[in-house]
């Protein structure tokens, strides 16, 4: 079986592209017989691996970032009507890596091959949003409001960049008012974020929905109102806890297990899935997952 890699070259700030030859040489020294394609842009991942399955490449792979895993998975998921038949692997390659670091799957070029070369899968779940797909993340309200305004800010650049939407985000104090209707229970009132996770960790920082467990068949969201400025800044630095002391600790913060979430939104809200803003105002939302649906390539432990 001849082995699918789809490279992001602008993944990582341009640095996929500069570890390309180190990935063929790599590639090449494992004996494995692979054919490596580049994106052109965006969305271009997902043509790519749904052209790689129709033509009988198994495993497909993403060399890339988060946003390239996401494409990839959706293309595969395309062309294969999601029957989980065509093994997923990564290279990560990106700037945050979430769902590689989810995984604990290896981060260098070596180890990475080496994963390929091993051959041990995992079924992993699959999260469905509308009609897009997703590996580790998904939300609306402040996540994708915030995402928004940094995409809009061109004069500044990295973490300060990011730290400024924040607070742009934060004094604009956004409220959305939803009913989220899922499993077992269901909620109508004032939001101020719904986040979907498949795993726990986005955003290279944030552990958005901390008990995310991708092998779980379930999805893992949370939901929450903070009402005035002080308080979203007070629980901001706990998103980024992991284990005790998380956000989610918080009395008006809710994490719920759940196969399956609707939300309808009076106001339009911004949505993103795995980072990838998908839509700018929309008001009704469908998540499900799809338990074990995407075998992945990982290391045997
Ligand atoms: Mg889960």
């Amino acid at each position: 079986m001849t082995v699918k890699v789809i490279l992001n070259p602008y993944a990582g700030r341009w640095l996929a592209l500069e570890r390309k030859e180190q990935l063929e040489s790599t590639l090449k020294e494992a004996k494995i017989d692979y054919e490596l394609v580049v994106t052109n842009g965006p969305g271009h991942g997902i043509d790519l691996a749904k052209q790689a399955v129709e033509q009988g490449f198994n495993p497909v792979i993403a060399a890339g970032g988060d946003g390239t895993y996401s494409e990839v998975i959706n293309g595969i998921v395309a062309a294969n009507n999601n029957d989980g038949s065509v093994e997923f692997g990564v290279i990560p390659l990106g700037s945050a890596n979430d769902l590689a670091e989810n995984l604990n799957l290896p981060k260098e070029i070596p180890a990475a091959v080496g994963v390929i070369v091993g051959g041990y899968t995992r079924k992993m779940d699959l999260c469905q949003v509308n009609d897009r797909y997703f590996g580790n993340n998904a939300a609306i309200g402040l996540e994708p409001y915030i995402t928004l305004i940094q995409q809009r800010i061109k004069r500044l650049k990295g973490s300060f960049r990011y730290l400024t939407a924040t607070l742009l985000g934060v004094k604009d104090k956004p409220r959305w008012d939803m009913s989220l209707e899922w499993e077992g229970g269901s909620y109508e009132g004032p939001v101020t974020l719904v986040t979907v996770g498949n795993s726990p960790r986005t955003g290279g920082i944030f552990y958005m929905t901390p008990h995310a467990d991708p092998f779980d068949g379930l999805l893992t969201f949370v939901y929450g109102f903070m009402p005035t400025r002080r308080r979203i800044l007070s629980l901001l630095p706990r998103t980024m806890k992991p284990g005790e002391g998380s956000y989610v600790e918080h009395p008006q913060i809710h994490e719920v297990n759940t196969p399956w979430l609707k939300v309808s939104s009076i106001q339009p809200t911004p949505a993103h899935a795995d980072g990838e803003v998908f839509a700018e105002q929309i008001h009704d939302l469908s998540y499900r997952v799809f338990p074990g649906c995407l075998p992945i390539l990982m290391q045997e432990n």
